[in-house]
């Protein structure tokens, strides 16, 4: 297991930049990075989108930065108007992943269609959310591949199944790689988020029966008690009760050697310096992961 407090370098250190959200926009929180030595970041697509593709292509160029992920693709649930735009945007994602140099592209997959596309015709049919982000996810596999972009499926914890999805643990998301992939030739596997994993009994023997080739990506945060907010709640590093060594331990042993990816969304630390909540971060990094 690496030893991050002797990561002088921030080697292994990515700012997903939905951390810092609200502080400022994507090519300042990246200066901003810089000044702490933070080098990988995973970003997000509206926030590529409100400075540009092509002037985050250059910033990532020029500052020397790498991406451990970006965020996101998915919302695959919708109803039949709305089948064109799902695919579209997905590729354009895809697209967009590809000419920042990601590593993979983070797919959310979406609940139910009025809150996944929304102006869909309302539907409680879960498992009809399930068959569409299989197929979903099966159609864009082959454009992600000739674009040389792995699609990293995140199971989110089940509170949030309705709002953004229908794929809730570790083991489904590799029961859906198994079946969408069954020969593992690549392109598919999994973006694994502490916050949404930590409470699941199956998840360190998923995580073995993982194998290296479909993990993709590691987000770490804490899980703070009371959560008032599943959206916005999360805590830092250190601050709640998620075990992230042990879960970090079990990622490693598999071989993957991947950035451990900073994800805060909270409204509390959204509402601090940004020169603050990457100090601290950088800190807990070290001590906490
Ligand atoms: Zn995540």
């Amino acid at each position: 297991m690496r030893d991050l407090s002797a990561d002088t370098d921030l080697r292994y250190l990515s700012l997903n930049t939905g951390t810092v959200r609200a502080q400022d926009d994507l090519l300042s929180i990246m200066e901003a990075a810089q000044r702490h030595g933070i080098s990988v970041i995973s970003p997000w697509r509206d926030q590529v989108a409100a400075v540009g593709l092509d002037r985050v292509v250059a910033a990532v160029r020029d500052g020397g930065f790498s991406l451990s992920g970006y965020c996101r693709g998915g919302l695959f649930p919708a109803d039949a108007a709305h089948r064109d735009e799902v695919r579209d945007d997905n590729r354009r994602a895809v697209d967009e992943a590809a000419a920042l140099g990601a590593p993979c592209l983070v797919m959310v997959v979406g609940g139910l269609p009025q809150f996944s596309r929304p102006g869909s015709t309302p539907s409680t049919d879960i498992a009809l959310s399930r068959a569409q982000v299989a197929d979903g996810i099966a159609e864009l596999l082959d454009y992600a591949r000739a674009a040389n972009v792995p699609l990293a499926l995140e199971p989110l914890h089940p509170m949030m199944a309705p709002e953004r999805s229908c794929l809730c643990t570790l083991r489904q998301a590799l029961d859906l790689c198994d079946a969408i992939d069954p020969e593992r030739s690549g392109g598919l596997g999994i973006a694994l988020d502490v916050y949404h994993v930590w409470w699941d009994f199956e998840v360190m023997p998923q995580i073995e029966r993982m194998g290296a080739d479909r993990m993709l990506a590691f987000h770490v945060c804490d899980w703070l008690v009371p959560t008032t907010s599943v959206l916005s709640g999360r805590g830092m590093m250190g601050d709640g009760i998620i075990e992230i060594r042990k879960l970090r331990a079990a990622v490693e042993a598999l071989g993957f050697d991947g950035a451990c990816e900073v994800e805060v969304l909270s409204d509390d630390w959204w509402a601090r310096p940004l020169d603050e909540v990457l100090s601290v971060m950088v800190e807990r990094y070290r001590t906490a992961c």
